[in-house]
């Protein structure tokens, strides 16, 4: 089936909410049953109104840990880590279940892993068992698949996976809930006169900066993750919504749009079509091209492809159909695509070597 005319889910209105460590478990890492409760009652009521909702959840690893470390503090050790979450994943979803059951309302587990978003097969058929999950008047509630994904790949944090989940079904919204009132201007741990930013329009060096490397205790992502999940997000058109988790109705407050809850990232105007924003975002680089100024232009003013006069070198180990950065003169990265011939045979490649089609310019405003 041609990726363009793939069913989605996609309504006007389709929200993926993700949930973070800190709000889904309590102070002794058991499930925090009221909050999910909270967030259940939100799902079914966008619903009813029409919405299409994934929940992206964390909290395994923590509830995990809660019930087989016998009150010991949190391990570091990544691979008890990952085991671990083998024993919190089926608590949670137990919880899950629990949570949507007073609705009449099933739940279905979807683990996903980084090379899920990678492999252009994989994530097409990622993206039709969502919609079919939801077809079926089921919840899919998505985690990454801790328990096996490689340390060295793992996303991680649930904030990139939340975005590329929203990539995936081409939602409308990406709700991130956690537990700060949303993006601060500054720690508020350090500045007691910090204050809530509630609308951004565009996400530069100064914002990231700002989000810092905050961390709570038990989360893995701090805002610096969700701000990037949300310059993610925005980019391929998804308006992106950090916002407290332990408030009344927040996923229904996040959506308003009244802009007084939580901070919202407004997306960019153009849409990444889904199988760009799959090149910019899911797909992992396989190596770098470097170009020169004429290339640049090209490119940037003229919307033409790569050709092999404006490279000037190429780094990694790249096969035809992989995708590689592109960098500009100065090194600064100026876009991604799929690249038509591989490193090893380069200098007798054809001379396109990236077509536009195949291209993300990633400096656009
Ligand atoms: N997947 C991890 C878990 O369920 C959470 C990652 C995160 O904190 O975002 O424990």
């Amino acid at each position: 089936m041609a990726w363009e005319t793939m069913t989605t889910m996609t309504t006007d209105r389709s929200v993926v909410v993700k949930i973070g460590t800190t709000s889904v478990t309590d102070a002794r890492g058991g499930v925090a049953h009221d909050v999910l409760s909270s967030l259940a009652h939100d799902v079914v009521t966008l619903r009813e109104q029409g919405w299409s909702v994934v929940v992206v959840t964390s909290g395994a690893i923590t509830a995990g840990w809660a019930h087989v470390g016998e009150g010991r503090g949190r391990p570091t050790d990544s691979t008890i880590l990952q085991a671990v979450s083998a024993v919190g994943q089926p608590l949670l979803m137990d919880a899950w279940r629990r949570a949507f059951a007073p609705h009449g309302v099933a739940v279905g587990q979807v683990l996903l892993a980084p090379l899920d978003f990678s492999h252009r097969g994989q994530y097409l058929h990622a993206r039709s068992t969502l919609t079919a999950l939801h077809a079926l008047g089921v919840v899919a509630v998505v985690n990454e698949n801790d328990a096996v994904a490689d340390e060295e790949i793992r996303f991680g944090d649930n904030d990139r996976l939340a975005a590329l989940v929203a990539n995936l079904v081409t939602a409308s919204h990406l709700v991130l809930l956690t537990d700060t009132p949303g993006l601060l201007t500054a720690d508020p741990r350090l500045d007691p006169s910090a204050t809530l930013i509630d609308v951004v329009t565009s996400i530069d060096s100064r914002l990231e900066n700002v989000a810092g490397a905050s961390r709570s205790g038990v989360g893995s992502g701090g805002m610096a993750s969700k701000v990037a999940a949300a310059r993610m997000a925005t980019w391929s058109g998804v308006t992106t919504v950090i916002a407290p988790a332990r408030a009344e109705t927040p996923l229904l407050r996040a959506l308003t749009g009244t802009h007084d809850f939580g901070t919202t990232f407004e997306a960019r105007g153009e849409r990444l079509s889904a199988r760009k924003a799959w090149i910019a975002f899911a797909v992992a680089s396989s190596g770098v091209v470097s170009i020169n100024q004429g290339a640049l232009e090209a490119l940037e003013n003229h919307g033409r492809s790569l050709l092999r006069v404006g490279v000037e070198s190429i780094t990694g180990d790249f096969v035809e159909g992989d995708a590689v950065e592109v960098h500009g003169p100065g090194g600064a990265v100026v876009a991604k695509g799929l690249v038509r011939a591989s490193a090893e045979s380069f200098n007798d490649a054809d001379d396109v070597i990236v077509h536009r089609d195949d291209l993300v310019l990633l400096r656009r405003p």
